[in-house]
């Protein structure tokens, strides 16, 4: 299982370092992999349980793209996770498909561990779960499927509003997104506390990306401890 909180733009470097300390102590016998992605201004250099990812950085290693940090900086935290395609950034920074396959080819190709994130509409969700998946399916097309990556379901409709898809409907798409990819699949899109049990229970499910729940490090352990509870 993989448990990974997304902070946004969230927490201090001082702030997540002592939110890593209490993490840490509570998940160190975990059999979850725990990651957790803080600012670029808050990255650590963590050796430990928890991973700490990069939620964005430019497909270089270093240059004159302005605002953004390449390899060369996120070197000197070791940093080795990075979130690609989230919606925030797809509607937000207008990313496109195609910066987000080179953003997927060049961290794949320096060897991060690249959670994907992908996730419809609340429109194209009400045309029903077939145009859900043609949606999905084009977000990956231009994805090398043959390359060794992580994906995150985020219906955008879910991220942040407290309103999930039923169990059913998250498994459904958990199911078709291993069949046709072969990899791990995470859901993300409101998870909490409460509703984690049942959603980390789900025959597909390999995990969690969380975003607003993530920012408390004891309830964040105790989804971590959940994960292990519920391990398939
Ligand atoms: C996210 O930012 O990836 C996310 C899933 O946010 P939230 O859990 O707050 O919906």
């Amino acid at each position: 299982m993989i448990i990974a909180g997304n902070f946004k733009s969230f927490k201090t470097r001082e702030g997540t370092k002592e939110y890593l300390e209490k993490l840490e102590a509570e998940v160190l016998n975990s059999s979850s992999e725990v990651v957790i992605f803080p600012p670029s201004t808050a990255l650590q250099s963590w050796k430990g349980k928890v991973s700490v990812g990069t939620q964005n950085a430019y497909p270089t290693e270093n240059g004159a793209f302005t605002g953004e940090i390449g390899l060369e900086q996120l070197e000197e935290f070791q940093t080795k996770y990075i979130l690609i395609g989230h919606s925030e950034r797809r509607e937000i920074l207008k990313e496109r498909d195609k910066f987000i396959a080179e953003k997927f080819d060049f961290f794949t190709e320096n060897s991060f561990k690249v959670i994907l994130c992908i996730g419809e509409s609340l429109e194209i969700r009400r045309e029903g779960e077939e145009k859900v998946l043609e949606f999905l399916n084009r977000q990956l097309e231009k994805i090398d499927l043959s390359k060794d990556f992580v994906i995150a379901y985020e219906p955008i409709w879910a991220i942040g509003t407290g309103i999930t898809p039923t169990l059913q409907e998250i498994d459904s798409i958990l199911e078709k997104l291993h069949k046709l990819s072969g990899k791990k699949v995470l859901y993300g899109g409101s998870v909490k506390l409460s509703n984690s049990v049942e959603i980390l229970s789900l025959p597909n499910c390999d995990g969690v990306l969380v975003g607003g729940a993530s920012l408390e490090p004891l309830d964040f352990a105790k989804m971590v401890s959940i994960a292990d509870e519920v391990q398939k």
